[in-house]
C-alpha cells in the first residue's frame, strides 16, 4: 500500500521512514513538508495539493506536532484517506473525538498510535497483571529535556502538553497494562517562569479497588534516565524499565513472549496500520489523554525557574 508521510521532522526520520522501508506492506509514495523531505520520494510542501493530485495514495501518516495535526487529519479523513496519528491523538480530546466521528462516517481506518504500547515487554506485563491484586502502582518517568527535545519550542506552547510528551507514554502503558481504569484526583504542576507547558508532573489516581496509584514525570533530569512502572501486587512485583523494553519479576529479568515476528515499536504500528486498512477497523483509544487532560483541569499549578534552552 501506498502511504504519505506528513511532517518530516525527528521522528518521521528516526522512526517512520526506517519502519515503512523495511515494511512488506508499505511503499512510501509522498512526504509533505514544507521544509524536510526524503531522499528519492515525491515531496509535496502543500497537503491540500497532494491530496488533490494523488489520489492513488490512500492512506496518510501523520507526524506533526498535535496543535498543527488535527486540520491535517481532517482534510485527509475528509478527502477520503485512511489515517495514522502519532501520539498525543490531538491537543484536546474534543477534535479526537471529531476525527473519530469522520472516520466511522465515512468508513475510514482511523489508527491513533501509541508507540510505547507496542514496546517489547508490554504485552508480556499486561498477562502478567490480569488477574493479580495490585497494592501499589508508581510511573518514574524522568528524562532531561535539552538533551531528547533541542530546539523543540513547540512543547512549551499551549496544546504542546510539556512533560506529558514523554509522560502519556507512560499513561499509554498504563491504560493497556493495568486490568482496571483508573481516574486521576490530584496532579501538582511546575511552570517554568513564562512558559506554558509544565517541565514536572505529580499525578495521584483512585483505583476502584483502593491501590495506590501514582506518578512523577520530571524533564529536568540529568545523567542516568529512568522510564519506569513498578508495580507492586499481593502476588509479587512487576517492573517495567526502559520504557517498557525490559521487565523484571520479583528482581528477576523476564523473557519476551518468543512468537512475535516483528521487532521494534514503530515497524509494530505499522503492521497493525496495514491490519486496520484490509479490514476497514479503527483503533482509537484516548484514555491516555484523558488522564493529561484531567491533570490540566486539576492540577495545582506551582512557578518555577525559567527554562533556557
Ligand atoms: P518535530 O521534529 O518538531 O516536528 C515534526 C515536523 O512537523 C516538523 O519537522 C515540521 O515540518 C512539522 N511542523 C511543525 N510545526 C508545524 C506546523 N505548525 N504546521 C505544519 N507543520 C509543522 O517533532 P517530532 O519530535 O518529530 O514530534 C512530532 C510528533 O511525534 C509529536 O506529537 C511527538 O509527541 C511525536 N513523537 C515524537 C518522538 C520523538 O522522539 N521526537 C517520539 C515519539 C513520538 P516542516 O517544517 O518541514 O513542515
Amino acid at each position: 500500500m501506498d502511504v504519505a508521510l506528513v511532517g518530516i521532522g525527528k521522528i518521521a526520520v528516526d522512526q517512520h521512514v526506517p519502519a515503512i522501508n523495511a515494511s512488506p506492506d508499505w511503499t512510501l509514495s509522498a512526504t509533505v513538508s514544507r521544509h524536510g523531505s526524503v531522499e528519492g520520494v515525491p515531496a509535496y510542501t502543500d497537503f491540500a495539493e497532494m491530496l488533490k493530485e494523488r489520489v492513488d495514495i490512500r492512506v496518510v501518516s501523520l507526524c506533526l506536532p498535535p496543535v498543527p495535526r488535527f486540520e491535517y487529519a481532517k482534510a485527509a479523513l475528509l478527502a477520503g484517506r485512511h489515517v495514522m496519528l502519532e501520539k498525543p491523538p490531538g491537543a484536546t480530546l474534543a477534535e479526537c473525538h471529531e476525527l473519530l466521528a469522520i472516520a466511522k462516517e465515512r468508513r475510514l481506518s482511523l489508527y491513533a498510535t501509541w508507540h510505547s504500547r507496542e514496546a517489547e515487554m508490554v504485552p508480556a506485563a499486561r498477562a502478567w497483571l490480569a488477574g493479580k491484586t495490585l497494592k501499589r502502582m508508581h510511573v518514574d518517568w524522568r528524562e532531561d529535556v535539552r538533551r531528547w527535545h533541542p530546539g523543540q519550542e513547540w512543547i512549551w506552547e499551549p496544546g504542546g502538553m510539556g512533560v506529558f510528551d514523554p509522560g502519556i507514554n507512560a499513561l499509554s502503558i498504563v491504560t493497556e497494562i493495568l486490568p482496571d481504569p483508573i481516574h486521576l484526583t490530584g496532579a501538582s504542576l511546575d511552570f517554568p517562569e513564562g512558559r506554558q507547558a509544565p517541565i514536572g508532573a505529580e499525578l495521584a489516581f483512585a483505583h476502584p479497588k483502593g491501590a495506590e496509584v501514582s506518578a512523577v514525570f520530571d524533564w529536568r533530569k540529568e545523567g542516568d534516565q529512568y522510564w519506569t512502572i513498578e508495580v507492586e501486587t499481593e502476588e509479587g512485583t512487576l517492573r517495567l524499565l526502559d520504557g517498557g523494553a525490559r521487565m523484571e519479576i520479583d528482581g528477576k529479568p523476564a523473557e519476551a513472549a518468543p512468537d512475535d515476528a516483528l521487532s521494534g515499536e514503530y515497524p509494530r504500528l505499522y503492521d497493525k496500520m496495514a491490519a486496520l486498512v484490509k479490514e476497514g477497523g479503527i483503533d482509537a483509544d484516548f484514555s491516555p489523554l484523558v488522564h493529561v487532560a484531567d491533570a490540566f483541569m486539576l492540577g495545582r499549578r506551582n512557578t518555577v525557574a525559567p527554562f533556557n534552552e
